[in-house]
C-alpha cells in the first residue's frame, strides 16, 4: 500500500484536480489523502468567528461568496451538463448545512463540523470527478476510522482496527480517497488533528498500515535547504533522517507538520516530499538512514518570546528548575530553548496565550524579563562527526548579529541561536554563504 497526500494548492483548482488523475492512477494499491481547497480552511475559521460573533448576515455572506467559488470550479471540473447538475448539489448540500448553524447556538462543538467541510467537500468533488471519467476508487470516510483520545493523541489501536475493517470491506480495489486533518475524539464528535494536519493524517494511517511509503505532494520540489522565500540559491535535499526531518519541521521548514513525522518514524515508514507542479523532480526521502554527516538544512522559526528568571538565591537549589517547568506545564505552554547560568535561567516559548499569567507565577521565584519578536535560527544535520569548528563558522557568519541565546549538544542533529526577527534575513543569508 502507497499513501499519498495532496496539500490545499495541489486540489486548489479544477485543473490542478484533474493534474491529480495522472499521479494516482497505477497499478499500486493506495490511499490518496486530501486537504480542502487552498485558502477553504481559513475561510471556514472566518465563518466560524461570524458564527460565534452572532452576525449572521456577515456569516451568511461568507458562506454564500465560498459556495459561489465552488459552483464555478464545479462548472470547469465536470463535463456533462448532468454530472454538473450532481456537482452543484453536492455542494450545496455542504453550504446548507453550513447555513443551518446561522440559526443555532455556536459552540466549539459546531466549530470543529463546520471545519471538517473543507476535506468533506474537497474528496468528494475529487471521487466524483474520477466516476465521470470512468476510474473505478472509493471514498473511505475518515470520520469512520480517525480517531484521537483524550489528550487529542491518535488512538492507533481503534485507528488500525476501524481502518482495516474499511479496507476488508472491498477487496479487489485498488484506489481509496480519503480525507485529511478530520477525525473523531474520545467522545466520538467530530474533531480535528490541527491545522495543517493532513500530513500527520497521512503518516497515521501509513504508519498503522505499515505502508511501502507515504508521499507528501506539495507545491515545492522537497524540503530546502534554507527558507526559500529569504535566501536565493536554496536547494532540495536529496535524503534526511527521520530526526533531521523532525527538527526542521518543528523549527520552521514550512513543507511539514511537525507531528506527522514520528508515526511513520515509528513504523520505519519512508516519507517522500514530492512537488506536484514537477512530479518528475526526486523531491527529499525521510528514512531511518541518513545522507552522510555533516550541516543538511537551516530553518527559522519566528514569533519566539524569551523569558529570563533571576534568582540568585533559588537557582543552585535543586527543584529549582523543577518549579519553573511547572508553570508552563500548567498553562499547557512548551518550551523550545533553555540555557542556564549561575544566577539565571532563559528559555523560549512560541505561545504567548498565558504569558501574563506564567510571569506573575514566575515572578514568585526571582526576577522575570520578557523579550518579544525573536527568531530561532536552527542548524541542521547529522552533526556528530563533523562537529570539530563547526560552532566556529556557525559564529562567524553570525558576527555582526547579536545573539540572544545558543543551545548546543541537546540533540546531536541541532543547533540553535536565538536572535532578533529583525536580523532573521541576514543571519539566513550569512549562514547559508558560510555553511553550503
Ligand atoms: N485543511 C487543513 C488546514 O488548512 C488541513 C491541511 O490542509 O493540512 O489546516
Ligand atoms: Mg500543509
Amino acid at each position: 500500500m502507497l499513501v499519498m497526500k495532496f496539500g490545499g494548492t495541489s486540489v486548489g483548482s479544477s485543473e490542478r484536480i484533474k493534474a491529480l488523475v495522472k499521479l494516482v492512477v497505477s497499478e499500486q494499491n493506495k490511499i490518496v489523502v486530501l486537504s480542502a481547497m487552498a485558502g477553504t480552511t481559513n475561510s471556514l475559521v472566518e465563518i466560524c468567528n461570524s458564527l460565534y460573533n452572532k452576525e449572521t448576515e456577515k456569516a451568511n455572506q461568507q458562506i454564500n461568496s465560498l459556495e459561489e467559488k465552488y459552483f464555478q470550479e464545479i462548472q470547469k471540473l465536470y463535463t456533462t451538463n448532468e454530472n454538473r447538475e450532481r456537482g452543484k448539489e453536492l455542494i450545496k448540500s455542504h453550504f446548507d448545512y453550513l447555513r443551518s448553524f446561522t440559526q443555532d447556538m455556536f459552540t466549539l462543538f459546531e466549530e470543529r463540523a463546520v471545519l471538517a467541510q473543507g476535506e468533506l467537500i474537497s474528496t468528494a468533488m475529487f471521487h466524483f470527478y474520477l466516476k465521470e471519467i470512468n476510474i473505478n476508487s472509493i471514498l473511505l470516510p475518515a470520520l469512520n476510522f480517525m480517531r484521537i483520545d483524550e489528550n487529542d493523541e491518535p488512538d492507533y489501536i481503534s485507528i488500525k482496527e476501524n481502518l482495516n475493517k474499511e479496507l476488508e470491506k472491498y477487496p479487489n480495489q485498488k484506489l481509496f480517497i480519503t480525507q485529511g486533518y478530520i477525525c473523531r475524539n474520545a467522545f466520538g464528535e467530530i474533531d480535528n488533528l490541527k491545522r495543517g494536519g493532513s500530513d500527520y493524517t497521512a503518516s497515521i494511517i501509513g504508519g498503522v498500515l505499515k505502508a511501502k511509503e507515504i508521499q507528501i505532494w506539495t507545491d515545492i520540489d522537497g524540503m530546502h535547504n534554507n527558507d526559500p522565500r529569504i535566501v536565493e540559491g536554496t536547494k532540495p535535499i536529496a535524503k534526511l533522517s527521520f530526526d533531521e526531518a523532525a527538527e526542521l519541521a518543528y523549527f520552521g521548514a514550512k513543507i511539514l507538520h511537525p507531528q506527522s513525522v514520528f508515526p511513520a518514524q515509528q513504523n520505519h515508514v519512508p516519507v517522500r516530499l514530492k512537488n506536484t507542479m514537477q512530479p518528475e523532480a526526486e523531491g527529499t526521502i525521510i528514512s531511518d538512514h541518513s545522507d552522510g554527516t555533516g550541516i543538511k538544512a537551516i530553518a527559522a522559526k519566528d514569533d519566539i518570546t524569551a523569558i529570563k528568571i533571576k534568582s540568585g538565591r533559588m537557582l543552585l537549589a535543586y527543584g529549582f528548575l523543577r518549579k519553573v517547568f511547572e508553570v508552563f506545564e500548567i498553562y499547557k505552554t512548551s518550551i523550545d530553548m533553555i540555557t542556564t547560568s549561575e544566577v539565571a535561567v532563559s528559555l523560549t516559548i512560541d505561545n504567548n496565550k498565558n504569558i501574563a499569567e506564567i510571569t506573575q507565577e514566575l515572578e514568585k521565584f526571582g526576577q522575570v524579563e520578557i523579550d518579544e519578536n525573536l527568531t530561532i535560527i536552527c542548524i541542521v544535520g547529522d552533526l556528530v562527526a563533523e562537529s570539530k569548528g563547526l560552532a566556529l563558522t556557525i559564529f562567524d557568519a553570525l558576527k555582526n548579529i547579536p545573539v540572544r541565546m545558543i543551545s548546543y549538544g541537546g540533540s546531536t542533529h541541532n543547533i540553535s541561536v536565538l536572535i532578533k526577527t529583525e536580523n532573521k534575513k541576514e543571519a539566513l543569508n550569512a549562514l547559508h554563504k558560510k555553511l553550503f
